[in-house]
């Protein structure tokens, strides 16, 4: 019998033990410890960063971050329809509202929409840049690094300027990703880390968020910390959050930390694989790189296109049937029935629509073995070799 094949988990293989089990022989297992420290210092230099905050996951990353950017209830973010629902939740947490920007044919936010609606839709008023429309103020730009890779950052950075904006980057997927040389997570007033299961690297659950800035850094930390102001009496003058790591957790994403390097090249020589075997095949495609970007290859994704674009659930089901986990693109955020009152930009129908119905994602763990990506490309060749066939024989 074949066994399962997953779609991305966690791998096992250096320190972990060893630094679990020296916290557990401490007795330093919860919110306060040496690993969470070392893991923030050792976060904060991969990532070419000043200053990083450990956080309990990547949601409560992006939920700080907005806050410490000052996202304020009504007010309005601009993001990428085509995501995890994480950063769209972060927003409303802060009870500010979500505009969702469709995404290029590569899945990254689309920045020539995000420039057009900044451009023709809002306009410049006493306390920063409103909303036409709705008369909101514009808060933030949240663009969201899709599967590891990066659309063109700079785009953003540069339009985050002209309107004075602060630019927070979801940099949870691209870890070990570069962009014109430059960490992924170096981009942006700050960029938001997840060490989720399905991540590049996992501490079980746990997030990051990285910053050059000293203030927005010291205010991350003690808005997740419950924000005490007491070293030693019970005293806060504001709500915070118990969004710490605990630090159990820490030192196994320092253990983690130490295969980053190694776990991307095996990401890559997957995607090289996949691209090799898959890429040439009629209708079908893998997504494409984008320009100046080096992806950690985090998630391949499959794109069927004409004459088959439509095939990609039933293509899925039988992948299941055998037992090869295999995934769509999320639902975009405008037509998700838990964001339904927000706003969006773009065409109708949009690109993410598009890429929704007609992506699936492939089994991309650092530790898919060749065997296993083997069967994977297999299944794959025999489906659309019975596909095109049964196409040719109605026709
Ligand atoms: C994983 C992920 C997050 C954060 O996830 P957590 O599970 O809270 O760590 C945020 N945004 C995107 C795009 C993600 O893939």
């Amino acid at each position: 019998m074949d066994s399962q094949i997953p779609l991305s988990i966690p791998e096992i293989a250096g320190n972990e033990w060893h630094y679990v089990k020296e916290c557990l022989d401490s007795g330093w297992i919860s919110s306060v410890g040496a690993y969470v420290e070392r893991f923030e210092r050792s976060v904060a230099q991969i990532t070419k960063r000043k200053y990083a905050v450990a956080t309990v996951n990547g949601t409560a990353a992006l939920h700080t971050s907005l806050i410490v950017a000052g996202v304020k209830p009504g007010e309005e973010v601009l993001t990428t329809s085509l995501t995890f629902i994480a950063p769209a939740n972060a927003i409303r947490y802060c009870g500010a509202f979500p505009i969702f920007v469709d995404c290029t044919s590569t899945a990254q936010m689309d920045f020539e929409l995000l420039r057009t609606f900044l451009r023709e839709h809002c306009q410049r008023t006493p306390d920063g840049v409103t909303n036409r429309d709705t008369k909101r103020r514009i808060a933030a730009i949240l663009p969201v690094n899709v599967v590891g890779a990066v659309g063109d950052i700079q785009v953003a950075e540069s339009l985050a300027h002209e309107f004075e904006l602060p630019l927070i980057v979801d940099a949870t997927e691209s870890l070990g990703s570069t962009h014109a040389g430059r960490p992924a997570s170096s981009y942006g007033r700050m960029a938001a880390l997840s060490f989720n299961g399905n991540k590049i690297l996992s501490t079980g659950g746990g997030g990051m968020i990285v910053t050059d800035d000293a203030h927005l850094a010291e205010r991350a930390k003690h808005l997740t910390t419950q924000a005490k102001d007491d070293a030693f009496e019970y005293i806060h003058h504001q709500i915070g959050y118990n969004y710490r790591l605990p630090n159990v957790l820490a030192a196994i994403g320092c253990a983690q930390l130490e295969k980053l390097e190694e776990y991307v090249l095996k990401k890559k020589k997957i995607a090289l694989l996949y691209r090799e075997a898959l890429s040439d095949l009629r209708g079908v495609e893998m997504l494409s790189e984008e320009p100046k970007t080096e992806s950690n290859c985090w998630l391949n994704v499959l794109r069927l296109k004409d004459p088959i674009e439509s095939l990609s659930r039933p293509w899925m089901v039988e992948l299941h049937r055998q037992k090869i986990e295999s995934r769509p693109f999320w639902q975009p955020m405008h037509l998700s029935p838990a964001h339904r009152n927000s706003s969006y930009f773009g065409q109708a129908p949009s690109q993410a629509q598009m890429l929704y119905e007609s992506c699936l994602c492939l089994p991309s763990s650092v530790g898919l073995t060749r065997m296993d990506q083997d069967r994977v490309i297999r299944a794959i060749l025999v489906l659309h070799q019975d596909t095109l066939e049964s196409r040719r024989r109605t026709v």
